[in-house]
């Protein structure tokens, strides 16, 4: 645990993965782990990992990557931190975000961006991108997102590691800062797909402190792991929906898609559900969701006060005002907007009719058992130099927001590389067919 604290300090100098090492917990955690006996070890025994900092670790600060939550220190442990420990993991310390989990950069936290180990003048993705850096530069050899519409798979794929994105309901949301909950799972990182699925059979399960998780019995996914296994059928897009790939993109994917072939499996295209309306249900739903769910953030009951005002009212804005990133009150006021009288039945309502056609369209897919596999980004990461506006980002989750829409499982698998950076594919399969997936994935990589 020494060495893993003193690595992960220097990979932080050079990347900025972790907002918070815990040297003082890590290393309590490492004695009391050394005086089990080795018959009650658990299955993740002294593993050093790294939790996004949206996600509660007893003690530690917890800002999700905001200004207003700048000294806020979490009081208890989150479900999956608690399910960690119990299994012997090692907390080493909270990671990187966009604020709230809004982006797919991780430069829109308030403490700045995480650089991609690949190439660190370039971005991780996000918005888990410190997760995602920490895992990529070997500070950890696993660590825990949150994936509402990419976090996990799309630094995963920027950064050419695993990553899950589990079925909703499977793993619990309580202790998770709340962005939009009708998406929000926590998702797991991991350069090994066989501790990748250690760790997510030991943080899945049902919990009573979250309604909508499932108790369903947990398969052994690091078992599936090792049973590498190809579904007949592979189905994905044609060349239409790939056409917003750069030409070096298109060209991975379609190799991606030759390996499935040589390697037996039927190859069927369908055309994904318009991209447009996806991104549009996926964005006005969320931001719905977060202006509700960012409402309990006043200045008074949590973070960030301005101090001095006259009234409530102005303590409130005020205290928003400051505390909120323009990205995070640009979506607050968009969520608000289509929650208003006269717009919910046509916006709200809407946006929530075309994911359910979404969701019909991506579970057909998955006719006689076969898994959907589609790209992940359309371009590599741009460098950090090179700024883009937050909406401009927003296409750009074209893919990965179908299985959030649709509330199904994905995994991000390393394909390769295009232009001298990762590129990686995700496969997607039915409800609570996780395990699929780790075979598949194994039998690919
Ligand atoms: N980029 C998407 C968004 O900003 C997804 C982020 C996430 O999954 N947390 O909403």
């Amino acid at each position: 645990t020494e060495d893993a604290l003193e690595r992960a300090a220097a990979i932080n100098r050079r990347v900025q993965a972790f907002l918070h090492l815990d040297r003082e917990g890590a290393l309590a955690t490492a004695r009391a782990l050394d005086r089990q006996s080795p018959d009650c070890r658990g299955p993740l025994f002294g593993l050093p990992v790294a939790v996004k900092d949206n996600i509660a670790v007893r003690g530690l600060p917890s800002t999700s990557g905001s200004a207003l939550l700048r000294d806020y220190r979490a009081p208890y442990d989150a479900t999956v931190v608690t399910r960690l420990r119990q299994a012997g993991a090692i907390i080493l310390g909270t990671a990187n975000l966009d604020e709230f989990g809004m982006g797919s950069s991780t430069t829109r936290g308030f403490r700045g961006p995480t650089r991609n180990p690949v190439d660190p003048t370039r971005i991780t993705g996000g918005s888990s991108g410190g997760p995602a850096a920490a895992v990529a530069a070997g500070a950890v050899p696993a660590a825990l997102g949150t994936d509402t519409g990419g976090s996990v798979r799309q630094p995963a794929a920027h950064c050419g590691i695993f990553a899950i994105r589990p079925t909703y309901g499977r793993v619990s949301r309580y202790g998770i800062t709340a962005y939009a909950s009708s998406f929000d799972q926590v998702g797991c990182l991991a350069t090994d797909l066989r501790v990748l699925g250690h760790v997510l059979s030991q943080i899945a399960g049902g919990d009573p402190r979250d309604a909508t998780s499932v108790s369903r019995k947990v398969p052994d996914f690091a078992a599936a792991a090792a049973r590498p296994e190809l579904p007949r059928r592979i189905v994905t897009v044609g060349d239409a929906d790939l056409e917003v790939l750069d030409a070096p993109s298109q060209r991975a994917f379609h190799a991606a898609v030759g390996r499935f072939e040589e390697a037996g499996c039927e190859i069927r295209r369908i055309g994904l559900p318009n991209p447009e309306s996806s991104v549009a249900a996926y964005y006005l739903l969320a931001c719905a969701e977060a202006s509700s769910n960012l409402s309990r953030f006043d200045g008074i009951r949590y973070g960030h006060r301005r101090a001095g005002q006259e009234s409530l009212p102005t303590t409130f804005r005020e205290s928003r005002t400051q505390g909120f990133g323009t990205e995070v009150r640009r979506r607050i006021l968009l969520g608000t907007t289509v929650l208003s009288r006269g717009y919910r039945d046509a916006i709200y309502g809407a946006a929530t009719e075309a994911r359910r056609q979404i969701t019909a369209r991506v579970l057909s897919a998955f006719d006689h058992g076969a898994l959907l596999l589609l790209p992940i980004t359309k371009v590599p990461p741009r460098h950090l130099a090179d700024p883009v506006p937050a909406t401009a980002d927003y296409d750009g989750d074209r893919f990965t927001i179908l299985a959030a829409l649709a509330g199904v499982p994905a995994i991000a698998v390393p394909a390769g590389e295009r232009s001298g950076l990762p590129f990686g594919v995700e496969l997607m399969a039915p409800p609570w067919n996780e395990a699929a997936l780790f075979s598949a994935a194994a039998a690919f990589s």
